[in-house]
């Protein structure tokens, strides 16, 4: 067991406890700082980021009021470069009681804060958004505040001046002289102070001394005793359950408080209502994001509670009345805090507990000496109440050391100005470091992600995060948390079970916060994200434990809570009960207008019109181009095949569940027909999934492309992650990476420094973890050196030039000694890839092979291109960019389909129509924040899993799946869409892909299997 002696020990990593460590050391205390979590773990991560101006109080809490405008000022001036001067309005809405507003002008001027009352037209030209019928605007001094950068920088200037910060240690109890029965050491077995013998607690607790602590270090999973003259308890929300190790019972309630970020800056000014304080009526622009906050509920534990539902819709209901349009705008997350709200007397609600700080000595209070609390307050009086700590402190010890941090500004590594929000882009606009953006969404890049490593000694993905921003943009780490685990990888040499756990927390530690918003847009990202880690990384099968004591703690399950009684329980606040509902939904009557306004005339019509060109439709048009039909395929945008691996998946396990992957396909179809008669695959039959298969492969051996497989194995191919992903056709590209083939001497994988989306030593470690001999290489060209972007097609472009082959086979030449294949990213070729292979074999003489990566994807590109051209080839037409809106209907047949081509509508006509939409993931069905399902073209009847609380699992790589996935139109045997009672909806209509109901094909590894049957079949026969 680790002993340690300092002088003062604070406990608590967030605002109060940082502010507090600074404060003592620049005061000359030997200061030692330990956290349970990483810095922010608790209220101070998870609060609303508003640098009060205090107006928020003057009615209700004035004495918080006056310490909030007088920090104001301070923090201004101490940290500028963590606040974003947004500046604040006080808006009087139809809703708020207009009395109010003398009371808080009134208020305003007794707190000293100062308030100007602007015209409603000057505040509609400063934030148009904002609803045109608020009475009255008054602006104050509020603005926009970073706590994770503050927090930092607090540590820094700790450091600084000689403080120690220990993360991820926890206080298990505290140590006292002499021990009390709550704090004895001998159930340790070592070093117990002198013992009073006592068993039970010390009825004269008047000799009781608080002399330090013993705290569990989380990472080494071992015991430390810390020692100390004094211990300052800054434990936030629990505050109370660290003075109950040695019986101290404090009065401190957790109020949660619940916020979501809507995915862009709606507004660029904190806007509060002009009420008293209240749910929902704040929202703060933050960085890139709009926040919309809060709720406030007291809870049991501070470490466990859950997001309600209701109060998902509180906030957007309560925010749309700031903002028309509010509650149908993308919200990309969800989080919440808890108070500690000290009180004394019994509250019946927690909005009545005051804000002001509390700051309790406990030789006063319980006397037991060597123990101070602070506790209570808000993020913008932590400085005010650190100082008051360590004055409190000096008095105890009879020092005289004066407090200075309220002068000396916190260390500023660039600058001492306001944050703004173009800073991010304009640096990397400056540095031509867009090729080097690990987040594209939040601007982070590859050094800001080093210096998160490397100076900021970031143990997990979730500490990068909070020091660069990164994964908090709409993807929520979809693409950057492979990158970022690639860097931390490299960088850290790192055991590999360390990265993969830090991969799967984090990945878990992003769907925490999704799970209770995921709706609309965010779902159909969240469907993305699935594919990426799921499908096309295999994540779920990382060598490795699954569980990590450093991950941050789920929410818990929603049902603890009710609303408030002010807020209603109607049908317009709460989601509907059976999700089902809109399966009952036989009336089929289009959801658009049937007739286009000003559509111009028609081109001849065709035999099918084919709406979605993924896999599904191209296949589809391709079969009917065959049968010499005229055929007609439209689509909004890109097909999942551009995301995906470029072969194709027909079944990797079942039961999905299951963990080996399955050898034969064919085997698996054949219990998931018996099991799922419902099943796409049950209504295509396993003979026509051969047939479409063997089709396949001739088109694309035609093509120049072949593709190997059959339905009776499954290849196990290496991933960018270096699992193995089960697939049944893959390109003779990919081939040699098969494993199920041993092979003499290791395999050598080869990515690019500038190559952001492929990381060597990432994948070997993985492949070396499951028993292959691998190694790794990073190719530093110089004929990339000059280019400032490097992406997976310019490789392959270049990959296209027998000059720059020959660069990499110089360059590779020493290196593969011994080796028995080599792997490069998939981007060894756009059109000619086949050729690109051969050639580079020929020049190392080792066999090659291509490991899929990030989207986009080239080797899904080429399959499109192939197709495209079969299509084109027999007359047919594919057309890009053009979004179907709605279908007229005439006597149970669709007539024909209105779509928006160059900002004008048009209507196409045919005879048959297929729709291959691609569902959640394709934008083929539409979900919205009550739970509803639309599809979104012909309003077709659509099957959803149940309840919205049930459309989730709690898992992001649910063994299960996520119910909601499994939404889709329901079909007949030809594959079109029936009513609840087995009709056909129109008999002119088919349903192909991923939007058919009763499958999850990203689970089952069938995404590309069920797209290409389903398809190959309507387009032959119907
Ligand atoms: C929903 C919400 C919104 C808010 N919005 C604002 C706002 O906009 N502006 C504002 O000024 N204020 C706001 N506040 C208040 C403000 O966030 C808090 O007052 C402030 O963050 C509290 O900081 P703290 O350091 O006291 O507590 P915390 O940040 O909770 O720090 C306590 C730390 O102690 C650690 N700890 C706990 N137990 C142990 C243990 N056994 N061993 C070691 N460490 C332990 C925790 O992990 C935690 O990191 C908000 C609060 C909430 C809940």
């Amino acid at each position: 067991m680790r002993k340690i002696q300092t002088e003062i020990l604070v406990l608590g990593g967030g605002a109060t406890g940082v502010g507090v460590a600074r404060d003592l050391a620049m005061r000359g205390f030997k200061t030692l700082l330990v956290e349970k979590g990483d810095l922010t773990n608790g209220t101070t991560g998870r609060y609303h980021g508003l640098l009060h101006s205090g107006g928020r109080y003057v009615v209700k809490d004035p004495q918080t009021a006056r310490e909030c405008i007088e920090e104001n000022r301070i923090l201004r001036r101490i940290m500028p470069h963590c606040l974003e001067d947004t500046g604040g309005f006080f808006v009087l809405t139809p809703w708020d009681d207009p009395e109010y507003a003398h009371h808080f002008i009134e208020g305003c001027q007794k707190a000293g804060i100062s308030i100007e009352e602007i015209t409603i037209r000057e505040m509609l030209d400063e934030e148009p958004l904002l609803n045109p019928r608020i009475t009255r605007c008054f602006r104050v001094p509020d603005a926009s505040a970073d706590s994770f950068l503050a927090t930092d920088l607090n540590v820094e200037s700790a450091r600084q001046y000689g403080a120690e910060i220990l993360r991820y240690h926890q206080v298990v109890r505290l140590l006292t002289s002499p021990a009390l029965p709550f704090s004895r050491l001998s159930e340790t077995g070592t070093d117990a102070p002198p013992s009073s013998g006592k068993e039970d607690r010390c009825e004269d607790s008047s000799n009781v001394k608080v002399i330090g602590s013993i705290c569990r270090d989380l990472v080494r999973d071992e015991e430390v005793i810390i020692y100390s003259d004094l211990v300052i308890n800054a434990s936030g929300a629990w505050a109370g359950q660290i003075t109950q190790t040695i019986g101290i019972s404090l009065p401190i309630i957790a109020g949660k408080g619940t916020m979501v970020a809507v995915n862009h800056r709606i507004l660029n000014t904190v806007v509060n209502r002009c009420k008293i304080p209240s749910d929902g009526d704040i929202i703060v622009p933050a960085h890139t994001v709009a926040v919309v906050g809060t709720t406030d509920v007291r809870v049991a534990d501070p470490d466990h509670y859950a997001i309600e539902p209701w109060e998902v819709h509180l906030l957007l209901e309560e925010g749309d009345k700031l903002v028309p349009g509010l509650k149908t705008m993308r919200i990309l997350r969800a989080w919440a805090g808890v108070r500690p709200l000290y009180q004394e007397t019994q509250v019946n609600d927690t909005r009545e507990v005051g804000r002001a700080f509390v700051l309790l000595d406990h030789e006063q209070h319980d006397h037991v000496s060597g123990l101070v609390t602070i506790t209570s307050g808000k993020w913008t009086t932590y400085r005010k109440m650190a100082q008051a700590t360590v004055d409190l402190v000096c008095k105890k010890l009879n020092l005289n050391r004066p407090c200075h941090t309220h002068l000396e500004p916190l260390p500023s590594p660039h600058k001492r100005r306001y944050h703004h929000l173009g800073e991010r882009l304009a640096q990397v606009e400056k540095e031509k470091t867009s090729g080097e953006l690990v987040c594209e969404c939040e601007l982070t890049t590859l050094q800001d992600v080093l210096g998160a490593i490397d100076t900021g000694g970031a143990q997990t993905i979730d500490e990068i995060r909070r020091d660069v921003r990164l994964g908090m943009g709409p993807c929520q780490g979809g693409f950057c948390t492979y990158r970022v685990a690639g860097i931390l990888h490299t960088r850290k040499h790192s055991r590999i079970e360390e990265t993969n756990i830090a991969i799967r927390d984090f990945l878990q530690e992003r769907w925490k916060g999704l799970r209770p918003i995921l709706w609309g847009q965010q779902l159909r990202q969240e469907c993305l994200d699935e594919l990426i880690y799921l499908s096309l990384l295999n994540a779920d099968h990382l060598p490795g434990p699954t569980y990590s004591h450093l991950a941050s703690i789920n929410y818990s399950l929603p049902g603890e809570t009710l609303p408030p009684s002010s807020f209603g329980i109607g049908s317009e606040t709460l989601p509907p009960d059976p999700l089902i509902s809109s399966t009952k939904n036989e009336v089929l009557i289009p959801s658009h207008p049937k007739r286009a306004v000003g559509s111009e005339a028609s081109p001849p019509p065709t035999d099918i019109l084919v709406i979605g060109a993924g896999l599904a439709g191209l296949t589809a048009a391709w079969q009917a181009t065959r049968r010499g039909l005229k055929v007609h395929v439209i689509s909004r945008g890109w097909g999942t095949l551009y995301f995906h691996a470029g072969c194709v998946d027909l079944m990797g396990y079942y039961p999905f569940h299951d963990q080996v992957p399955l050898s034969s396909p064919i085997a698996g179809l054949s219990r998931l027909i018996q099991d799922h008669p419902r099943h796409p695959y049950a209504i295509t039959g396993l003979e026509v999934i051969n047939q479409a298969l063997q089709e396949f492969k001739e088109l694309c051996d035609q093509s120049g492309y072949p593709l190997s497989g059959s339905v009776d194995q499954n290849f196990l191919l290496p991933t960018a992650l270096g699992t193995l992903r089960p697939t049944c056709l893959a390109p003779a590209t990919m081939i040699n990476g098969d494993m199920r083939q041993s092979r003499a001497g290791p395999i050598l994988i080869v990515g690019f420094p500038q190559f952001q989306d492929f990381y060597p030593a990432l994948i070997s470690a993985n492949l070396q973890a499951q028993n292959f001999l691998s190694t790794d290489y990073i190719l530093d060209l110089e004929s990339l050196h000059s280019r400032h972007m490097v992406t997976s097609r310019i490789l392959a472009q270049l990959f296209e030039k027998p000059e720059f082959r020959a660069e990499v086979s110089d360059a590779l030449h020493n290196r593969i000694k011994g080796t028995a294949r080599i792997a490069f990213p998939a981007v060894l070729g756009l059109e000619h890839a086949s050729e690109v292979i051969n050639d580079l074999e020929k020049r190392l003489g080792v066999p090659i092979f291509e490991i899929p990566t990030l989207p986009p994807s080239l080797p899904g590109w080429r399959i499109n291109q192939i197709l495209v051209k079969a299509i084109e080839s027999r007359g047919g037409k594919v057309e890009n960019g053009i979004q179907a809106l709605s279908a007229m209907v005439d006597n149970g047949r669709i007539v024909s389909i209105i779509n928006e081509a160059a900002a004008r509508q048009r209507s196409l006509q045919a005879s048959r129509f297929i729709l291959a939409t691609g569902g959640l993931l394709g934008g083929g069905l539409h979900t919205d924040y009550k739970g509803g399902i639309q599809e979104m073209i012909m309003n077709l009847p659509v099957i959803a899993p149940g309840r919205f609380s049930e459309w989730l699992d709690t898992e992001f790589l649910s063994q299960t799946g996520h119910p909601v996935f499994q939404s889709g139109i329901k079909v007949d045997e030809k594959f079109q869409p029936i009513s609840e009672d087995g009709l056909p909806i129109y008999n002119n209509l088919s349903i192909i892909g991923n939007i058919l109901a009763n499958a999850q094909s990203i689970r089952e590894r069938s995404l590309e299997g069920i797209a290409l049957t389903t398809g190959f079949i309507v387009g032959k026969t119907n």
